[in-house]
């Protein structure tokens, strides 16, 4: 398990758009943390400084502890799930989970063995040798989760996660979420512009606005004020 510790971060654009403003934020190990607010206040931006995939101008990020701000993405032991999954076309479900570990040349049973294991968990095992152009929005997004978590990432940062789901498939999904938290209990941050999605899953909310964070709490403690 793994907490995030943002000390003083801010993101800055080429253009000078200081999309994350000195923010500080302690995300707890096992918590499932949501970043709400409206479009362009900065959700987006601040996970992707998580991720190392934009650098921050100011501050520090700290993951278990371990200062990662100078860290490249794939030595944060973050995962990101993009909201179009980003899943491999020509690779099998079975492939694509498995890719992280074929990278860093995992031996092929142990591979064959971690994807088995990680699509059960997510209601993949049917759907191994399929192509992503084969499944459900839902499936791929489980497809992309199962890749993440195979990776062996401790924190996964999901893009918009329900956005792309209908109705139907937005609640399998939040039940999912919820199960591979319980399950494993990985630290997950999500961004939404959308307080029903916040509420229903997050252990606690930070609300921004402008790059910075205007509410910090619980869902009752940020919806439910006096
Ligand atoms: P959100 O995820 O809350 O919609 P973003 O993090 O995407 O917000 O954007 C925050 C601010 O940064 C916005 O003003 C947006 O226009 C700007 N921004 C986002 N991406 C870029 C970029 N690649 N170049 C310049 N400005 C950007
Ligand atoms: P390397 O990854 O070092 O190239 P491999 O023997 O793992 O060595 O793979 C050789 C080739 O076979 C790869 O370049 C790729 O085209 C294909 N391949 C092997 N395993 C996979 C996989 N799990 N998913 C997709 N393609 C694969």
């Amino acid at each position: 398990m793994a907490g995030i510790e943002i000390t003083g971060v801010s993101t800055v654009y080429p253009n000078g758009v200081r999309a994350v403003d000195d923010l500080d934020l302690t995300i707890a190990d096992g918590e499932l943390f949501a970043l709400l607010g409206p479009s362009g206040c900065g959700k987006t931006t601040l996970l992707r400084t998580i991720a190392g995939l934009e650098p921050a101008a100011a501050g520090s990020v700290a993951i278990d502890a371990r200062d990662v701000t100078r860290l490249e993405p794939g030595a944060r032991g973050v995962a990101m799930v993009f909201q179009d999954y980003a899943l491999f076309p020509h690779m099998t479900v079975a492939e694509n989970i498995a890719y992280p570990l074929r990278v860093r040349h995992v031996a092929k049973s142990r591979q064959r063995e971690v994807a088995a294991q990680t699509a059960g968990s997510l209601s993949l095992g049917e759907l191994l040798d399929r192509r992503p152009g084969q499944l459900s929005g839902g499936q791929q997004q489980r497809a992309a989760l199962a890749r993440a978590i195979a990776a062996g990432a401790e924190v996964l940062l999901l893009d918009e996660p329900l956005s792309n789901l209908d109705a139907r498939l937005r609640l399998e999904a939040r039940t999912f979420l919820k199960r591979l938290q319980h399950e494993l209990a990985l630290t997950t941050v999500f961004v939404t512009h959308d307080q029903a999605e916040a509420l229903a899953l997050a252990d606690r909310i930070a609300v921004m606005d402008s790059g910075r964070i205007r509410q910090l709490g619980t869902p009752r403690e940020v919806f439910q004020r006096p």
